[in-house]
């Protein structure tokens, strides 16, 4: 990137940026999940790290979130209260260490002061200031600088003491405060000024609640517990803010004008302070001896934060003596001496660099997105799926484009938007191919459907994507017949077409490449174990489009019922399936018209003659459903209409009980059209074709045998 393009997205990126924060810390309204901010703030941060001459006063890098509400009176922080930097990485940690090594050369070389862990609570930062002890202020952080007196509201919060607690003199000799300290300290809290620094949040429980209560009384729901707490504590009115039941966990403490490490050295002992003064502190903090423990308590947590009854959204780890604060200072917007470590976040941004056509077992192209690499949900992505034509159009996706993907848990990375804000104009539209990428065959649209497909029967692709359906799991399911042994012996050109599979003989195999004798034997075997096969399954395997295993059960139970006999040859399967009419397959409970007509036209294809011929060549046998007995055995039924005694699934399930079968169109083989009230066309079409209509009662006294 040159510096003229660096500008162009820095501007960007910064309006972007600055829109999303506005709405978020002045409205307290979220337009773009906190982690996608994230991820665009650090490429901000990247790009000025790279062009330090493009970096100005207003970028969202060098300030820190919200402005005072006008509606509350503003409040000077007598020390700035001051934002953190993020690291998203071990290496962003370990850069950060050694960074700060150059500072610290007041300490002797090879001394390490450890850490402290402390974990990120999701909330609205606060100030309170104690004077001779007691509350006299409450402020947000506002701008760092300036935030807004909340006091009326932050008094409603009961975890919060309105006067301190006087710690024992033992308490603070445990902590290593003695001597001229504790005189010191005691001055402070009588005659002096403290001020804690703590996140006010609310936990999931009371989230819970009140949007129950809410829903209720249909006002609106909060949309998260962070938004639920700011929300709360930026109410003009106090009872609001005390309904919200909010509480209130302390993370820092100055003590009048000393210096962080005056009085009290560690951070360690400062959080225990805090507790002896009356607060609520984390309990779960630890101190860390190296950024190797550090590591492992911010996994440890990443992995346990759901059993917390709060969120949080990463670890804060501080240098642990403090001390060494005033030697490392800040730097811009937040100090050298802590830094945030963000748990994996479930969303990124990045930029979509290709979109490639996958062409899948039934031919369907199916769109990819290649991305530039980035880190979501713990992992290096560079891929993510688009589903299909619609989704495209749906997210209004162009090549080039700023994208926010998402991975939560181990399911495959989506795109969830595009940031269109950020173009340049230079953005392409995604071509819809016309020739298959594997074959250059033709590519068909189906219908208003959006799905692309491959014309050309004999496309590689469809030709090994069919073959390594058929031999998967869940079809034929023949061992040791997996994706690379399909590939390898479709290029040695063993194979072409599923019937291939079961002509193989041990003698094909030996000689080639991973064909050890043993090897042979057993996958020649494996396939013998399967020349008798459910018909089911074998209608599934064929990879007919739309058939998938439940419409291909409802095909072999028609296929077993017009055949009646126990076992199939597939030219017996062929010749009766070739014999009926899309109307035959429409008619069978659940097929749809699509998936009708793709079984009509893959049952009157020459090419399935072939196969079918091939695999019965072969000697394979295919055993039928067992039809399911009872006096209804063989009956058909429509539904039309609502029935008053049970709704129309419990109907369907009595009638497959007692054998029958339910199916979802009137034709003239149908025996029997239920109506109900206020039945629709389906009466005149039974009429038509001379079915035979029943009403409700008849239809419980036929269900009962009567
Ligand atoms: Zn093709």
């Amino acid at each position: 990137m040159d510096i003229k393009e660096a500008r162009m997205r820095l501007e960007k990126l910064k309006k972007e940026i600055g829109f999303h924060r506005h709405q978020y810390h002045v409205f307290d309204r979220e337009t773009i999940s906190p982690a996608a901010l994230d991820s665009l703030k650090n490429e901000l941060f990247k790009l000025e790290n790279e062009f330090p001459e493009l970096i100005t006063a207003d970028s969202p890098t060098q300030r820190i979130g919200g402005e005072a509400l006008a509606k509350f009176k503003k409040a000077p922080h007598a020390h700035p209260m001051i934002s953190l930097y993020d690291a998203f990485s071990e290496d962003d940690m370990r850069e950060w260490e050694k960074r700060n090594l150059n500072y610290l050369s007041g300490f002797p070389a090879g001394y390490n002061p450890g850490y402290y862990c402390e974990l990120k609570l999701d909330g609205l930062a606060g100030s309170l200031v104690y004077e001779s002890g007691q509350l006299v202020r409450g402020v947000t952080r506002g701008d760092g600088r300036v935030g807004e007196d909340i006091t009326l509201n932050l008094r409603t919060i009961e975890s919060i003491p309105l006067s301190l607690r006087r710690p024992e003199k033992e308490e603070l000799k445990s902590i290593g405060i003695v001597g001229q300290d504790v005189n010191a300290f005691y001055r402070l809290l009588d005659d002096g000024l403290i001020e804690v620094r703590g996140e006010s949040i609310m936990s999931k429980q009371v989230f819970a609640e009140l949007n129950r209560k809410y829903e209720k009384e249909g006002r609106q729901l909060l949309a998260n517990t962070r938004n639920g707490a700011a929300g709360s504590l930026r109410q003009l009115d106090p009872k609001i803010a005390a309904e919200r039941k909010l509480d209130f966990y302390a993370y820092d403490l100055i003590l009048g004008d000393y210096e962080r490490g005056e009085i009290v050295h560690s951070r360690e002992a400062a959080d225990k302070l805090v507790e002896f003064l009356g607060f609520r502190r984390v309990k779960d903090n630890r101190r860390a001896a190296s950024l190797k423990e550090v590591f492992a308590f911010q996994k440890k947590w990443e992995g346990k934060k759901g059993t917390l009854p709060f969120f949080i959204d990463g670890v804060v780890v501080k240098y642990n003596d403090m001390r060494m604060w005033p030697l490392l200072g800040i730097v811009g917007k937040a100090p050298r001496y802590m830094m945030a470590y963000k748990f994996s976040a479930e969303q990124a941004t990045t930029k979509l660099l290709e979109v490639i056509w996958q062409v899948g077992r039934t031919g369907a192209l199916t769109p990819a997105a290649i991305l530039e690499p980035v880190k979501v949900g713990g992992v290096t992505v560079g891929r993510s799926t688009l589903h299909n034509l619609d989704e495209i159009r749906r997210l209004g996706l162009m090549l080039s484009d700023t994208i926010i993907i998402e991975r939560a848990g181990d399911v495959i990375p989506k795109v969830i938007s595009v940031l269109s804000n950020l173009r340049t104009g230079e953005e392409q539209p995604i071509v819809v191919p016309k020739h298959c990428p594997r074959c250059g065959g033709d590519v068909r649209r189906e219908g208003d459907d959006v799905i692309l497909r491959c014309t050309n029967k004999n496309c590689y692709a469809v030709a090994l994507r069919r073959l390594i359906h058929f031999a998967s799991r869940g079809a034929a399911d023949i061992e040791g017949l997996g994706e690379r042994i399909v590939e390898q012996l479709v290029t040695e050109n063993l194979m072409e077409d599923a019937g291939d599979i079961f002509g193989l003989r041990k003698e094909d195999l030996l000689g080639l490449e991973r064909f050890a004798e043993k090897k042979a034997e057993k996958l020649v075997e494996a396939i013998a174990a399967k020349k008798v096969m459910p018909l089911s399954r074998f209608i599934y395997a064929l990879g007919i489009s739309h058939i998938g295993e439940e419409s291909a059960n409802t095909v072999a139970e028609e296929i077993s019922r017009r055949l009646s006999s126990k076992e199939i040859l597939p030219l017996e399967l062929y010749r009766k399936a070739a014999s009926l009419g899309i109307e035959d397959w429409a008619s069978l409970g659940d097929v749809g018209p699509v998936v009708a007509e793709s079984l009509h036209t893959f049952w009157n294809d020459e090419d399935t003659e072939t196969l079918m011929s091939k695999f019965e060549r072969h000697g394979v046998i295919l055993t039928a459903v067992q039809a399911a007995s009872g006096h209804l055995e063989g009956k058909s039924f429509v539904l039309t209409g609502s029935l008053s005694g049970l709704t129309r699934g419990e109907a369907k399930d009595k009638i497959k009980a007692r054998g029958g079968k339910t199916k979802e169109s009137v034709s003239r083989t149908l025996d029997y059209l239920v109506v109900g009230e206020e039945p629709g066309s389906k009466l005149e079409e039974a009429k038509k074709f001379g079915v035979k209509v029943i009403d409700e009662q008849e239809f419980i006294k036929l269900l009962e045998g009567k």
